[in-house]
């Protein structure tokens, strides 16, 4: 505590608050060296008397130009010892000073007038304060030096304090000049009063334009609001620098990022009357930063987030999900054959491919959607907003497609394809678990032949999404070559010899599985994959027509192949050339291949039905009626139809040895269908008897296990060869 009445005003009171507050933010390590020297010059260039700042040893470390009243420069003063200092004549003050710096340097502010002896005509009064840091340290102490002057005096001074200031000013802008930041002063709204020659370099703009302008108008929209609100909190606040990250605009249209720290200049009263702000160009660490976290959460060969990125995602997305009970669904996309190209052809090729793969990958995947590398040859889509699993099922068929063109990697033609598992976020519980279930379910895939996806078991898997799958992968069997025909021989009855064959197609499933037609038929006729897999059936029984002439006389009856038209493909208007061209293709007549269509698909569209009925039949294609009987039974379009043969339900033929409506119904259709001019075939024969009750009533033609089951063509080879 001061020992005697300081001649002091309110006013100066709180200046000098303000100006301990100002010291007191020196000690901010964050704060550059030139920000640090103009505010610690003008911070004491506000005090009235000779004013000094001393670090605890007594270390003169800055004063303000008052020092020059007492006969001592600013260069005299600085670095040396308070006491030594050439102020106090021939007084030798080390004695008096140095308690009062302990003291101070402990916490407890004091004064000592000390006599300067002949050389002086005052004495000096020395009062020293402790600068208190935020943390509350005691870091350097300041020395206020005050002759006894008279108010009048007092008042000049303080004139000449605004002018210094004014002068620290143009110091400071001198010193500005030269720095690489981007120094600054601001009206207490912002707007730029000086701006430092850097921003030339910083951001190739004009210092002298600048000014005048406001630093709003430079910020990128996103930092803009943290600029405005470090403008007028800087305003508000005691002494310490406001810190805060924004962009500014390069007058090439990019923005760099700047670290600013924003101080408040009081004027004698305390009142803010301008702002100093000095701002680092941060932009090269701020790409550091930005690429180690990338580098953190990113693949380095695709650049796809990785497994940690992704499960973050999924967190989110699952959270998100569980809100909004939209369900998410992710496909775990898994490589088939990968495996060999790293084995053949290198790792470098490997990482091509898998470059490449996702390149094709990030093609499907949809703005908002996750596509990961989780490492090796898996990737993950996580898509969200996808209706559940059958959304899922569109992507992965996109995927799929993906894969239909082969990869070039360095010269090599490779064709690479995929296994999918898809699981949707209503089978599980959480992201992990959600992941875990489409990996197994990518297994499946996996298992069922490859090259196709997987939907996970989960509550929402209808029967409907089991038929997708199955609509997939029925579309691939038929591009896949995973169709066969089996051949089920037709003997005439009065000859007993082979006269031809009906072509039954099946499904031989990569796991060796054969599916029989009854199962999958129906599902080709809904999706309309019946019109292509049909014309692979006509285009096979054409290739097996031909083969089989080569076992028989030239002269011999031509062995007639039936092969089944579906309803579906009679309204194919391309169905007629087709097999003209497939008969053509195989360089065989048109008297060796035949096509049998049931009652009802002739129901449909009946005219253009017909109306292709007439074109085969006019091109010498034989066509009969199958599984007469069962339809509508209309005996009337039976005349009305280009049609030769007339085939006998199955079950018909069953009840032949045993019930006597089934002989009489069987004889009646025989007599009608001969009336008609029609050749009758019975199929479903399985016993002696029934073939007994057939000839009886004159039937023409039979087939049925009883002479044999339907069987891949080189059953009957030998058969042929022996005619
Ligand atoms: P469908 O045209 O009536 O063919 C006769 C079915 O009866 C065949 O069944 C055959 O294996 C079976 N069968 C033959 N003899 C006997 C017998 O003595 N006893 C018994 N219990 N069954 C016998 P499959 O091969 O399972 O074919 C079922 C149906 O699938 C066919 O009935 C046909 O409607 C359809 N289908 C087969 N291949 C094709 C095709 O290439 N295109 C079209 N559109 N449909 C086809
Ligand atoms: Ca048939
Ligand atoms: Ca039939």
């Amino acid at each position: 505590m001061p020992d005697e009445a300081s001649p002091t005003t309110q006013t100066t009171n709180e200046l000098r608050l303000s100006v301990l507050q100002n010291l007191a933010t020196l000690t901010d390590p964050d704060l550059d060296d030139l920000s640090r020297e103009l505010q610690s010059r003008i911070a004491l260039t506000r005090l009235t008397d000779a004013a000094l700042l001393v670090d605890l040893d007594g270390t003169v470390l800055d004063c303000n130009d008052r020092a020059d009243s007492l006969g001592a420069t600013r260069d005299s003063l600085l670095g040396r010892p308070l006491w030594v200092a050439p102020l106090w004549g021939t007084a030798d003050p080390a004695t008096i000073l140095a308690p009062l710096i302990d003291e101070a340097s402990t916490g407890v502010a004091g004064s000592r007038t000390i006599d300067t002896g002949d050389n002086s005509s005052r004495p000096i009064r020395v009062e020293l304060t402790p600068v208190t840091d935020s943390d509350g340290a005691i870091s350097m102490l300041l020395a206020e030096l005050r002759t006894l002057a008279d108010e009048r005096e007092t008042e000049a001074i303080i004139e000449a304090t605004t002018q210094a200031l004014a002068e620290a000013e143009s110091i400071f802008q001198a010193m500005a000049e030269y720095t690489s930041d981007l120094v600054c002063l601001h009206q207490p709204d912002g707007t730029f009063t000086y701006v430092s020659p850097s921003v030339r370099r910083l951001l190739d703009l004009d210092p002298a334009v600048l000014a005048g302008s406001h630093p709003v108008d430079l910020s990128h929209a996103n930092t803009r609001d943290a600029l405005v609100q470090a403008l007028s909190d800087a305003a508000r606040r005691g002494g310490e620098p406001t810190r805060f990250r924004h962009r500014l605009r390069h007058r090439n249209g990019s923005y760099r990022w700047f670290e600013t720290a924003l101080t408040p200049i009081r004027d004698s009263s305390g009142d803010v009357t301008q702002l100093q702000s000095s701002g680092r160009d941060i932009t090269q660490q701020r790409e550091t930063e930005q690429s180690l976290i990338k580098q953190a959460f990113h693949d380095e060969l695709t650049g796809l987030p990785n497994k940690a990125l992704l499960l973050d995602r999924l967190d989110q997305a699952f959270a998100v999900s569980r809100r909004s009970l939209q369900p998410i669904a992710v496909l775990f996309i898994d490589l088939d054959g990968f495996k060999i190209i790293n084995d053949t052809l290198g790792h470098q090729a490997g990482d091509t491919a898998l470059s490449k793969v996702s390149e094709r990958l990030s093609a499907i995947v949809r703005p908002g959607d996750t596509l990961a590398r989780l490492g090796g040859d898996e990737f993950v889509m996580l898509c969200a907003g996808t209706d559940g699993a059958r959304g899922a099922t569109a992507v992965a068929r996109r995927i799929l497609g993906a894969f239909d063109q082969p990869f070039v990697l360095g010269g090599h033609t490779v064709n690479l394809g995929t296994s999918i598992g898809i699981a949707t976020s209503l089978g599980a519980d959480n992201a992990t678990q959600l992941l875990d279930n489409a990996d197994t379910a990518m297994y499946e895939a996996k298992h069922g032949g490859r090259n196709r996806f997987a939907i996970h078991d989960e509550v929402d898997q209808s029967l409907a999404l089991e038929r997708i799958d199955t609509e997939e992968a029925l579309r691939r069997a038929v591009t896949n070559g995973e169709l066969i025909l089996h051949y089920q021989p037709e003997l005439d009855l009065d000859s007993g010899r082979i006269v031809g064959f009906e072509a039954l197609v099946r499904w031989q499933r990569p796991d060796g599985r054969i599916v029989p037609p009854g199962e999958f038929i129906p599902l080709a006729e809904e999706s309309g994959i019946i019109v292509d897999l049909g014309k692979w059936v006509i285009t096979e029984a054409c290739r097996q027509a031909a083969a089989w002439r080569l076992f028989r006389e030239p002269e011999s009856e031509p062995i007639r192949i039936w092969v089944n038209l579906s309803g579906r493909q009679l309204g194919d208007p391309d169905l007629v050339g087709f097999i003209e061209r497939a008969i053509a293709d195989a360089g065989i007549t048109t008297d060796e291949i035949c096509m049998e269509i049931t009652e009802s698909a002739l129901m449909g569209d009946a005219n253009s039905a017909a109306d292709q009925l007439d074109q085969l039949r006019a091109l010498g294609i034989s066509l009969g009626i199958d599984d007469f009987g069962t339809g509508w039974s209309q005996f009337a379009y039976l005349h009305r139809l280009p049609l030769d043969v007339l085939k006998i339900d199955q079950s018909f033929v069953a009840g032949l040895a045993t019930d006597r409506d089934s002989a009489t119904i069987v004889a009646a259709i025989i007599d009608l269908a001969h009336a008609l001019g029609l050749i009758v075939i019975a199929e479903g024969v399985e016993t002696e008897e029934q073939l007994k009750v057939l000839k009886e009533l004159d039937c023409d033609q039979a087939l049925g296990f009883y002479f044999s089951k339907p069987k891949k063509s080189e059953a009957f080879d030998e058969v042929l060869d022996l005619r």
